[in-house]
């Protein structure tokens, strides 16, 4: 490891944990800890928090404290931290008279050095005194930005951590977030009472997973195609409601998948019995309110499905931010609709009166919720969009990983002219109406408040009348979004315009706007295992992995993570020295589990042949997607394709979205200029199609949809249209 920390806490990493490296950022955590400088660290969820506070306190006589807002995280770090060989405890309400003073006197006889402590627990004179009395010379907060109202997850609990530096006078107090706004950020550093800290904030990009955007239609189908493609994979389901949590699940359940509820209106032991069904893998899936997400992580969560819109960027972040903790790809997708939003805003809108929340705090909120409207109607990259959200720049003009990037959008055709008109409306109506008035003049409604205005003497009055409301909505949100427009807030938004509106009007700039209501949209990378892992070895290891974690009355991910299991399937060390290379893989583990695992995949490389005790990878710190490069996922469709597959088996081979393997020929027949196309289009179709484009081109593909009398699939004509472009 090239740091230059101390050589014993290097050491101990390693032994306990199997890490060889460190991922970038827990070298500075790390190193403010040993140093005693206060410190605020901000990584994503995932992003390894979590050994910035216990690496340092093993090597160190002394506690150290850690402040975490739920019993069942606590729990968890404790439980997983056994695992690897490490002493804990936690002191919590959940405890019996018994399991406390048990904890208590490992405090007291400092064989420990980690204690976990719930906020309510550690504000306990006797508790805070007692830990003071043992040494404690480090505070950890786990989830800082609970203490803040204006993030998400705010405990009224953590507020009480304001007195902190009492408790521990000259102890060095570290917050860990994975919310990164500005306000959110301040409020933690003078709540806390931090002093000169040093504050740490990674890269936001997550690189693993894929975004996606649907506009809602029929929510249960369309989770269900999800979930069909993803069968034995983990999964959580955001819902509004409770009530539409216990439908959708009840409905789940109905149609045989292994799903349970998981929200504030159950009673604990229902939750309890929710929560330990999804983290012992017997249930897979889990479908939970937005406003009860925490506590429900599992490291190999395959995808986060949005069945609402979230009520901000950070809580979009933070809830997906749950899907592929342990790095492997994992797919995101938004199923928005307005409906919901209207109904969120009426939500807060209740809460706020309810909870005499001062005006400028729901106008806050509500603005919020604007920003996650427009970031979900937009046409921008989606990676792109939540990291600048975060105030960071994105590199990659192509992320590979999101709807946009990907085209499984649909442009709106002309989108120049379109955006004109739209413009051009607003100027018309001299920049004094919202979004409503504007639409109804551009489609040329007869209403009172346009007539008594005179709005249908104007020239764009009736200049988009072909287009639905909801399409022009979309058109202007992705205006807006691309700051082609601006939007003003407050209770009545009005439209105004710009420099960059003048410069699309002009057509020295151009804007993009795509078709939300396009059928076929869906893209999604699923799962691929990493290049070289063995399939059917990675599943037999999952298997194994339940089975001891049944033995042990452990959930499966704290055996190993799934990413050590493709690793193991991909490299099949047969000894323990080689075994022992493998990340994730620490002296304990090794001992416990090793001579188990090893003699799996000695027995399955044996009976198929396959080559053994295969040399790490090479380290990939951080993983940019490369354009141009092929990925996985389409590596693998290119394969399939050149053998002549057709789309629907390599769907089936893929677990990957008819659109997605789509794209993915189309790009295979653009790359390698196959000579014919017959085995994915029958040579009749392709002629047919093929004359359509010769009066509507090829750029667009609704134009020739439309010419074909909507008969002809838009996957059909892909793959046509490429084969022309490939000549
Ligand atoms: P966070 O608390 O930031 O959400 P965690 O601390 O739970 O993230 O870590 C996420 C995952 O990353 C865990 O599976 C952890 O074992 C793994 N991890 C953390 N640090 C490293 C590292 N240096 N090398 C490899 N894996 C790591
Ligand atoms: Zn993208």
């Amino acid at each position: 490891m090239s740091t230059d920390l101390p050589a014993d806490l290097l050491a101990a990493i390693a032994r306990n944990w199997g890490f060889a490296t460190l991922r970038p950022m827990q070298t500075e955590a790390i190193r403010a800890v040993l140093a005693g400088r206060d410190s605020l660290v901000v990584l994503p969820t995932g992003g390894g928090k979590s050994l910035c506070y216990q690496a340092p306190a093993l090597v160190r006589p002394g506690l150290t404290v850690v402040v975490s807002p739920l019993i069942a995280l606590m729990k968890d770090q404790v439980d997983g931290l056994a695992r690897n060989g490490i002493r804990a405890v936690r002191l919590d309400s959940s405890l019996n008279a018994g399991e406390a003073n048990t904890a208590l006197d490992a405090i007291r006889s400092g064989e420990i050095r980690l204690v976990f402590v719930s906020p309510e627990r550690l504000v306990n004179p006797g508790t805070h005194q007692m830990l003071r009395d043992a040494g404690a010379h480090t505070v950890a907060i786990d989830e800082a930005h609970c203490i803040s109202h204006w993030g998400h997850d705010f405990r009224p609990e953590y507020r009480m951590l304001a007195r902190l530096r009492d408790y521990f006078p000259g102890s060095s107090v570290h917050a860990y977030t994975a919310t990164a706004t500005e306000q959110v950020r301040s409020d933690i550093i003078s709540q806390l009472d931090l002093q000169n800290p040093q504050v740490l904030v990674g890269n936001f990009d997550r690189s693993n997973l894929t975004y996606r955007v649907l506009p809602q239609s029929d929510v249960v189908a369309q989770v269900r195609e999800v979930l069909d493609r993803r069968k034995n994979e983990a999964g959580i389901v955001y819902c509004l409601r409770r009530l539409d949590v216990d439908t959708l699940t009840e409905t789940l359940k109905r149609a045989k998948y292994k799903a349970v509820a998981y929200h504030a209106g159950m009673t604990p032991d229902a939750r309890r019995k929710s929560h330990d069904a999804f983290a012992s893998e017997e249930a897979e899936i889990v479908v939970a309110t937005i406003a009860f997400g925490m506590g429900i992580d599992r490291s190999n969560v395959r995808f986060v499905i949005h069945a609402c819109v979230p009520k901000t960027i950070e809580h979009y972040q933070q809830e997906t931010g749950r899907a592929g903790r342990d790095g492997l790809p994992s797919e995101c997708l938004l199923l928005f609709s307005f409906a919901d939003v209207m109904a969120l805003r009426r939500i807060m809108e209740k809460s706020a009166t309810e909870a005499n929340a001062p005006p400028e705090f729901l106008n806050a909120t509500r603005n919020q919720l604007d920003q996650m409207v427009r970031y979900a109607s937009g046409a921008v990259c989606r990676h792109r969009a939540l990291v600048q959200h975060f105030d960071q720049v994105y590199e990659p003009e192509n992320c590979g990983a999101c709807d946009i990037c990907l085209g499984n959008t649909q442009d709106v055709p002309d989108a120049a002219t379109v955006a004109k008109k739209i413009l051009s409306c607003v100027a018309r109506v001299s920049e004094g109406f919202g979004a409503n008035h504007v639409i109804d003049v551009l489609r040329g409604a007869n209403t009172a408040s346009i007539r008594s205005r005179g709005h249908d003497k104007l020239s764009t009055f009736g200049l988009l009348s072909g287009m639905e409301k909801a399409e022009i909505r979309n058109c202007i949100f992705q205006l807006v979004g691309q700051h082609a427009l601006v939007q003003t807030e407050g209770d009545y938004p009005i439209l105004k315009l710009n420099e960059t509106s003048w410069a699309v009007m002009k057509g020295t700039h151009s804007v993009r706007l795509i078709e939300t209501s396009a059928t076929g949209s869906d893209a999604a990378e699923a799962t691929t295992l990493p290049a070289g892992c063995d399939p059917d070895l990675f599943e037999l290891l999952r298997q194994l992995r339940r089975e001891l974690a049944t033995q042990l009355a452990v959930p499966p991910y704290q055996i190993f993570a799934d990413n050590v299991l493709t690793e193991l399937a991909r490299c099949r060390p047969t000894t323990l020295e080689r075994m022992r290379v493998v990340s994730g893989v620490g002296d304990v583990k090794l001992r416990d589990f090793g001579e188990s695992f090893l003699e799996l995949i000695r027995n399955h490389s044996e009976a198929n042949a396959l080559a053994t005790d295969l040399p790490p990878p090479r380290e990939a710190a951080i993983r940019v997607p490369i354009s141009g490069k092929l990925s996985p996922a389409k590596a693998l469709s290119f394969s399939l394709f050149r053998e002549g597959m057709s789309l629907e088996d390599v769907m089936r081979r893929t677990k990957l979205t008819r659109s997605t393997v789509s794209n993915h020929l189309a790009d295979f027949i653009r790359a390698e200029k196959p000579k014919s196309i017959d085995c994915w289009v029958p040579k009749k179709l392709a002629a047919r199609i093929t004359a359509a484009t010769a009066e509507h081109g090829t750029a667009l593909l609704k134009p020739i949809f439309l010419a074909l009398n909507e008969e002809v699939s838009y996957e059909d004509i892909r793959t046509v249209v490429s084969f022309l472009e490939s000549k």
